[in-house]
């Protein structure tokens, strides 16, 4: 008889690794998703069901528990909270099932495996709260150096599970949860130093702007050859990519770049700025290989924008967002909160009132370069005031806590978890 299998949770990550389960022999009777909006739809063919309805109708089958681990934001339902559900209502340990081999212990999906890329380094994480506990590893061969980022990687977890002092001591992302038992790198996130490398905007902000200075990166490891060369090492659709290395439409290649990301099926978080309408964007959204966008925005105003991004164009990225999200993009809106600049009521309604007509994500965020400096109180009380506007219209919303002084961190979540 043929096995009762039902994927729980139909995100992003189910949606683009659905052939690969299968070609594992994993063939689901239906989906399971704990969203009401996407119950009773169809995905691959397949029911989207609610918990209730999957039992009533295969009260003996297996779940496979597939729901998104991609997003570090706190607030996400993870595997521990669906997996003690599951088993709260009844269903034997045993019928529950992961699709890789999994431990529960503390981790983030940072440490799962999504080390940030430059031309020389990776780095295992950027968010840790003592900077100086960073850690990353040089690497002339890429091979070679992610052989020693995965036995970095798996040192650390020793230490987490043994109690013992790491860099991600007081990370508000480390969480139990169930975490491989291996590391391998899901996602590669980008720096902007590769060849080629390039950013048409100066925002106030940005401490890469060094980088483009002159123009086009003339130094670094070829961003298209680092590319195939991660072809060699990781199958079609086994990776993302986020693609954060300066502003991504801006280079001339960008077309190839992104033609190739799409002939290996990668999936992608592509960080830009959006002022430059790329059909190939468009294109990714379309073949849903385009987890989500990230767009810092940081303004309500047109003025505001001027002041923060260094160039007078905020109808057109309004224009380019729209057009994206009526492709069906998931947009993160970023606003990244600057003292005296866009911590004002008209700018903060203004951005809130964007968001809502993208379907988008608000994303707080603040400049991680002064976050060893405390907000000010009228610049923390904007950011509640944001918080608290997104939550009275129902909009989704993350913080990157880490972007903010340790202690307004703590001020930022008890806002978000009230
Ligand atoms: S410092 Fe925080 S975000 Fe970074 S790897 Fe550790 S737990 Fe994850």
């Amino acid at each position: 008889m043929k096995e009762q299998i039902i994927f729980y949770g139909v995100g992003q990550h189910t949606q683009v690794n659905y052939h690969q389960l299968i070609a594992k022999g994993l063939s689901p009777l239906c989906f399971v998703d704990d969203d009401a909006h996407k119950q009773n739809t169809k995905l691959f063919g397949h029911d989207i069901l609610s918990l209730e309805e999957a039992l009533r109708r295969y009260p003996d089958s297996e779940f496979y528990l597939t729901i998104d681990k991609h997003n570090l934001r706190v607030g996400n339902k993870n595997l521990l909270e669906v997996f003690e559900n599951l088993i709260k209502i009844g269903i034997p340990e045993e019928r529950i099932k992961f699709v890789n081999p999994m431990e529960q212990r503390k981790g983030c999906v940072i440490l799962e495996g999504q080390p940030h890329i430059s031309s020389n380094n990776i780095w295992i994480c950027c968010a840790v709260p003592d900077e100086d506990k960073m850690q990353s590893i040089q690497y002339d061969n890429l091979k070679d150096g992610l052989e020693s980022y995965y036995n970095a990687v798996s040192a650390i977890v020793k230490r987490i599970k043994s109690s013992q002092s790491t860099m991600c001591d007081d990370c508000v992302y480390l969480q139990e949860d169930f975490w491989s038992i291996t590391p391998r790198v899901n996602c590669f996130i980008f720096e902007g130093d590769f060849k080629g490398d390039f950013c048409n905007f100066k925002c106030c902000y940005c401490g890469k702007a060094a980088l483009y200075e002159e123009g086009y990166r003339k130094e670094g490891r070829d961003f298209l050859d680092t590319l195939r060369q991660i072809g060699e090492l990781f199958d079609k659709g086994e990776i993302s990519l986020n693609l954060a290395n300066g502003e991504i439409t801006s280079r001339p290649d960008c077309d190839e770049i992104l033609e190739f990301v799409q002939s290996k099926q990668w999936p992608v978080i592509l960080t830009t700025n959006a002022s430059i309408y790329k059909e190939k964007v468009a294109d990714l959204i379309c073949a849903g290989l385009m987890y989500f966008m990230i767009v810092s925005l940081d303004a309500g105003t047109s003025e505001t924008f001027h002041k923060v991004k260094g160039v007078d164009c905020f109808d057109i990225v309004a224009e380019n967002l729209r057009q994206y999200s009526a492709l069906g993009a998931d947009i993160k809106l970023k606003y990244i909160l600057l003292e005296g600049l866009n911590d004002n009521d008209e700018d903060i309604d203004n951005f809130v009132e964007i968001v809502a007509n993208l379907n988008a994500t608000c994303r707080l965020s603040a400049n991680i370069y002064t976050r060893r400096n405390r907000l000010s109180k009228y610049a923390l009380d904007a950011a509640i005031s944001m918080i608290n506007k997104c939550k009275e219209r129902n909009l989704r919303m993350e913080c990157l806590y880490e972007n903010f002084h340790i202690l307004d961190r703590k001020t930022l979540k008890m806002a978000f978890d009230r």
